[in-house]
């Protein structure tokens, strides 16, 4: 495929924006070569501005469940639009919104928008110290939780991709309140707790971590985990930004039958525009401004656009569950599939599924976490990316993220996706 009107774009963009890009993943650093630049998208596919036609793996990183431009949600945002885009003042769809969310999701009782899944966290973690008067929280190394400042410790996703997990500019002060364990590794979380004993606030967790490439939490690790946080009272914190409203209605909780103190939300609540959110029962959310003493406000929060898109995306969903059994089922489909390609071709490899998240690390050892993340080999990646992208296909560009199916893909589009790797399997050894 040729991609020359994106790299004249991609030029013009680095004189302007740093990287050329607003958001690092996108610039392809990892593997090599220049972004492409969308044109526009349709259901399952991407039209680039070379005129190329891709297979999107990526859906907007999460959002776009149900495929790009889904009329529902365009239409709610046009006539939205049409009666003014924001108001600073409460509006009725934001109580709509908030309804139908606290419905579908357990253990949660108020939920507040915010504008992304960084906000999100970011106010989790400070009303969590606001509620428990405790300062440090524990977080698990390759886990992504946003780029506020408490998170860059460790981080997975862009922040790991680009080598710099722990990111210059977070202060010495910041970074001694957070506390670092190993995900399926409950031992690591006990010892931090001993040794910082009653002054934990939080523990945050991606509850299905996808920014490490897609890894499972082992049972007994979220099992114990749960009960070691109720045992020294200690809030546990899911970030549901890639989980929520993509593994089911109430999202990993719901998935895993584990109750989390509080979740946050990004991504899919906001059916393609910004929307994150925190939710948690109403004691915990009663702390938060201006009923209680936690500050957390924002001038576009709630826009009526963007939660006519979320209101839109969310009764879709809620009308009709039967689209994460089908979001799931073509999901393994193309495990499967590729899977059987993979061992074929005698190519080392992990294939790593939950639900509708799934991804390739290619080495022998399973992968349980960051340390068995990094081992992939990354040259092998690079060719399996550039492999598939020159046949159409638009996967993530770093194998420490997540593949996000949307239910427009056909299967049709899978066995492309299939056959594809079966093309290029030769060259990736
Ligand atoms: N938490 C998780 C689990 C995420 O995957 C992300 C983004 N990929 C975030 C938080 C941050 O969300 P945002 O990029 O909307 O700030």
């Amino acid at each position: 495929m040729i991609y020359k009107r994106s790299s004249a774009l991609f030029v013009e963009a680095k004189k302007y924006i740093p990287g050329g890009v607003n958001s690092p993943v996108r610039a392809f650093k990892a593997v090599g070569g220049d972004p492409i630049f969308v044109k526009k998208a349709k259901g399952a596919y991407l039209y680039d501005v070379d005129g190329n036609k891709l297979i999107d793996y990526i859906a907007s990183w999460g959002p776009l469940i149900l495929g790009h431009a889904y009329e529902p949600v365009i239409n709610a945002v046009i006539e939205r639009a049409k009666k003014g885009t924001s108001f600073g003042m409460p509006t009725e769809i934001e109580t709509e919104l908030a309804k139908l969310a606290v419905s579908m999701v357990p253990n949660i009782d108020k939920i507040r928008f915010v504008n992304s899944g960084t906000e999100a966290c970011m106010s989790a973690v400070r009303l969590a110290r606001g509620y428990t008067g405790k300062d440090k929280i524990i977080k698990f190394a390759g886990c992504y939780h946003g780029h506020s400042d408490s998170f860059l410790i460790q981080a997975g996703s862009g922040a790991v991709t680009f080598g710099s997990p722990n990111s210059p500019g977070v202060t010495q002060g910041t970074a001694k309140d957070t506390l670092l364990a190993g995900y399926n590794d409950l031992e690591s979380v006990r010892e931090l707790t001993v040794a910082n004993k009653g002054e934990i606030a939080a523990v945050i967790i991606e509850p299905v971590a996808g920014n490490m490439g897609c890894i499972i939490p082992q049972e007994d690790f979220i099992k114990g985990l749960r009960a070691l946080c109720t045992q020294e009272n200690i809030l546990l914190i899911f970030d549901e930004v890639m989980t929520g409203f993509r593994l089911g209605k109430g999202g990993a909780q719901e998935a895993l039958g584990i109750a989390a103190d509080i979740v946050t939300f990004g991504k899919v609540i906001g059916g393609g525009l910004p929307v994150g959110a925190f939710a948690a029962r109403e004691d915990i959310m009663d702390h938060l401004a201006p009923d209680g003493p936690v500050y957390q406000a924002g001038t576009l929060s709630g826009n009526p656009l963007a939660m006519s898109a979320g209101l839109a995306m969310l009764t879709e969903l809620d009308k009709n569950p039967g689209i994460f059994r089908s979001l799931a089922e073509k999901t393994s489909y193309l495990h499967e599939g590729l899977e059987d390609v993979l061992v074929k071709n005698d190519i080392p490899h992990q294939i790593n599924r939950f639900g509708s998240m799934v991804s390739i690390h290619f080495t022998d050892e399973p992968v349980i976490d960051f340390k068995t993340s990094a081992k992939g080999n990354n040259d092998t990646f690079k060719k399996y990316f550039h492999g598939m992208l020159d046949h159409g296909i638009y996967l993530p560009p770093s194998a420490f993220e997540s593949y996000f199916l949307n239910d427009a893909l056909s299967y049709a589009d899978l066995d492309k996706t299939i056959l594809t790797l079966q093309h290029i399997a030769a060259d990736l050894k």
